[in-house]
């Protein structure tokens, strides 16, 4: 049977609640508050450990039946196969490797484009088009979707990917030309499918940013798209509750792998150390851990940017006097972390959520009553690692254990190791490392994190700089297909436009025609 749920606004309680193909099409609530669902499902630890037995496609099938997904099971079973199908590099979709007895890594980087990214966004992309076709099908919608993304690198590509050639979407993606690396940019300009656009912004990831937001908000472009294109535009950012959903399929799947392995035992807690940016991953965690999965504590890792290692030790959320720090982790570059407000509505409800936003916007800070901030401290703690901290990890991790991880798994692991206690520790993993080859060739030779590179290896491409590392590392560092052969792909977009929403908007008009 199926549970009816809907979503509810975090910051208005007398909100029209959509069901969840709504809620997903929409993005944002009408208050500009985060959906939410109305009730969470609970899970038996039995209902738990089955999910090692299951391919990866029914463990997700199985979460979103519980979560009243308005389409039905046949037809959610069919978007899950082709969600976690033979595009992803381990038919385990989201394995566990046990790194030593007690620290174990969930690899969420076998996907497409080698990020986290893809547990969401090869997934969500097919429910948001389902989702068109049945506001179609009722009549409530004769639009199609061109969604705007504005990256500064993993998320472009991931949603690129996972709206190519998706019914009913379009997708634009705009990234600061001088701002990604050598491979994320030939991972986006070379994209494949037929709805697809990608232009370069003079400017940085801000710049492109507050283009795209402007855009948005801009009446008489969104006029003349509906009436000249039929288009209606939309966002695939992280806030988008079809994000979300998929981000706590792997956490209950990880703990039935871990009974599975003996990496824990069935019903006794496990820890989970995730590196954050936009609080969406570790969110995913919490989630989890209220279904009834045994997750002991919710461990938040954060770079230099460490605004959320602050509010978990003092309730304070204060960006007024903070300065944007640039890392080896730029998926962790945030201030505004905006997930965040999902866990606070279920600390304290609408109402105070919706003061704190409202501080947040005029004071830059804002800080949570005695009690939310005594149940936050239940559930989690946080840490964070400096720059030139991040990129020893690597090296001692690969050094100790013959494990080679990127510098944002590197940023969970140091946290892991510092707070530990007796459980045993899942870090989260979230990019595959040659994503970030030039900074693991940093540290496998030791150097800083902002040193140049050594003169034999600064002219070479993103690609050959990878063939460097795997002289250093041999065995322990073989490259996904996808980046290997980025070299020698066609590149598709070269376009760079200006920053601003004149650029922006002129950019979508030149790809429309
Ligand atoms: C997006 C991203 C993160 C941060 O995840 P949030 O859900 O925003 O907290 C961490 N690492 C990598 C590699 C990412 O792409």
């Amino acid at each position: 049977m199926k549970t009816e749920m809907i979503y509810l606004d975090t910051r208005d309680a007398q909100c029209a609640p959509p069901a969840f193909s709504e809620a997903i099409v929409k993005g944002i609530a009408p208050s500009g508050g985060l959906f939410v669902p109305n009730q969470l499902p609970t899970l038996t630890l039995a209902e738990i450990l089955v999910f090692a037995e299951m391919p990866y496609w029914r463990r997700a099938a199985s979460i979103f039946s519980r979560f009243g997904v308005d389409m039905s099971d046949d037809r959610v079973d069919a978007l899950m196969k082709q969600a976690y199908g033979s595009q992803w590099d381990d038919e385990r979709i989201a394995p566990v490797a046990e790194v030593t007895a007690d620290m174990h890594v969930l690899e969420l980087w076998h996907g497409p484009t080698s990020a986290f990214k893809d547990m969401a966004l090869q997934c969500m992309p097919l429910f948001f088009s389902e989702s068109v076709d049945q506001l179609r099908a009722r009549g409530q919608a004769d639009e199609d979707y061109l969604i705007l993304v504005a990256t500064s690198g993993d998320t472009g590509k991931a949603a690129l990917e996972g709206f190519a050639d998706r019914e009913h979407t379009n997708i634009v993606v705009f990234y600061p030309a001088d701002g990604v690396s050598d491979i994320q940019r030939k991972q986006m300009v070379t994209q494949r499918g037929s709805n697809v656009g990608v232009f370069g912004v003079r400017g940085n990831f801000d710049d492109c940013q507050s283009a795209v937001k402007a855009a948005f908000a801009d009446e008489p472009f969104n006029a003349e798209l509906r009436d000249e294109n039929n288009l209606r535009l939309s966002s695939a950012n992280s806030i988008n509750w079809g994000r979300l959903l998929p981000q706590i399929v792997y956490y209950v799947s990880a703990y039935a792998d871990m009974v599975a392995s003996g990496g824990v035992i069935a019903g006794e807690p496990m820890d989970v150390c995730v590196p954050t940016g936009n609080f969406g991953n570790i969110l995913g965690a919490y989630y989890a851990k209220l279904l009834g999965v045994p997750i002991g504590r919710l461990l938040c890792a954060s770079n230099e940017n460490n605004v959320l290692t602050d509010f978990i030790a003092t309730g304070v959320y204060d960006i007024s006097d903070r300065d944007f720090v640039n890392t080896p982790s730029p998926s962790m570059d945030i201030l505004i972390s905006s997930n965040l407000e999902r866990l606070l509505y279920h600390l304290a409800g609408p109402e105070k959520v919706r003061d704190w936003m409202i501080e947040l916007a005029r004071d830059k800070r804002f800080q949570v009553d005695r009690e939310t901030f005594a149940s936050l401290r239940t559930s989690f703690s946080g840490d964070f690692v400096t720059n030139d901290e991040s990129l020893q990890v690597i090296r001692r991790v690969y050094d100790d254990f013959g494990y080679l991880m990127d510098p944002h798994t590197a940023v969970a692991w140091e946290v892991a190791e510092r707070l530990r206690g007796d459980d045993p520790v899942l870090v989260v993993s979230t990019a595959h490392w040659a994503k970030f080859g030039a900074d693991v060739f940093r540290a496998l030779s030791g150097l800083a994190g902002s040193a140049d590179l050594p003169a034999h290896v600064s002219s070479m491409s993103g690609v050959e700089l990878l063939g460097q590392v795997q002289e250093i590392a041999g065995d322990c560092a073989c490259v996904p297909r996808a980046l290997a052969e980025l070299d020698a792909a066609t590149e598709r977009f070269s376009e760079v436009v200006d920053a601003g929403r004149e650029g922006v908007e002129n950019a979508v008009r030149s790809w429309l025609a």
